[in-house]
């Protein structure tokens, strides 16, 4: 299923999936999407931008108008929802409880929870590694949700769920995540918005630099 939604250079494809998948999908996004919208105005209140040291680790791979817009909130925990907690009964475990993640990535804001990351250490001059990799890859859905738009990104991601037999990591828009951050610690410097814009139902611009 891996190989047939994304390749190994980052560059997503739409999942192929059922009319029952799709139909499933088109009535979860705009639940999906308001959530994310609701829970990203709440969280901006007490977000910070990108650090200096993260926006320059950052800057080769990403539009400078996502990483100035970008804010960061830290919260100890994330809050699981009670609906996705009713997903998961129905779906199985790869519907993810969020109060376990170590980051969340909703339109224009990342979320670190800081009991899941331990080295996260925003006052530090230089960025540990992984902490730099916690964000590069929430960032990647920064610029996904900028692309697809929000109803877009739920519906692309709840079908790239489904289509990826209810996988966390074959989902489509989480394989490109999971493989441009792997470029990213190797030391390469991926133009995210280009692999995503290659994502073949995006239409959309590039945004301004
Ligand atoms: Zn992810």
């Amino acid at each position: 299923m891996t190989g047939d939604t994304h390749d190994s250079r980052g560059t997503a494809r739409p999942a192929r999936t059922s009319p029952a998948h799709a139909l499933l999908a088109a009535l979860l996004a705009p639940i999906g999407a308001a959530w994310a919208l609701r829970r990203a105005a709440a969280y901006r209140k007490s977000a910070r931008p990108l650090a200096p040291a993260e926006r320059a680790a950052l800057a080769p791979c990403f539009p400078a108008s996502l990483l100035d817009s970008a804010r960061v909130a830290e919260v100890r925990r994330i809050n699981d929802p009670a609906g996705l907690a009713l997903l998961r009964r129905v779906a199985g475990p790869g519907v993810l409880d969020l109060s376990l993640v170590a980051g969340l990535a909703l339109p224009g804001v990342v979320v670190i929870a800081t009991d899941h990351a331990p080295e996260w250490s925003p006052d530090a001059p230089t960025p540990s590694p992984s902490h730099l990799a916690l964000l590069f890859h929430e960032c990647v859905h920064l610029a996904q949700w900028r692309a697809l738009g929000a109803v877009g990104f739920a519906r692309a991601y709840v079908r790239g769920f489904l289509a990826a037999g209810r996988s966390y990591r074959d989902n489509p828009l989480e394989a490109q995540a999971f493989d441009l951050t792997a470029r990213f610690t190797r030391g390469e410097r991926p133009d995210v918005w280009t692999h995503i814009a290659a994502y073949r139902s995006v239409r959309t611009r590039r945004p301004c630099a």
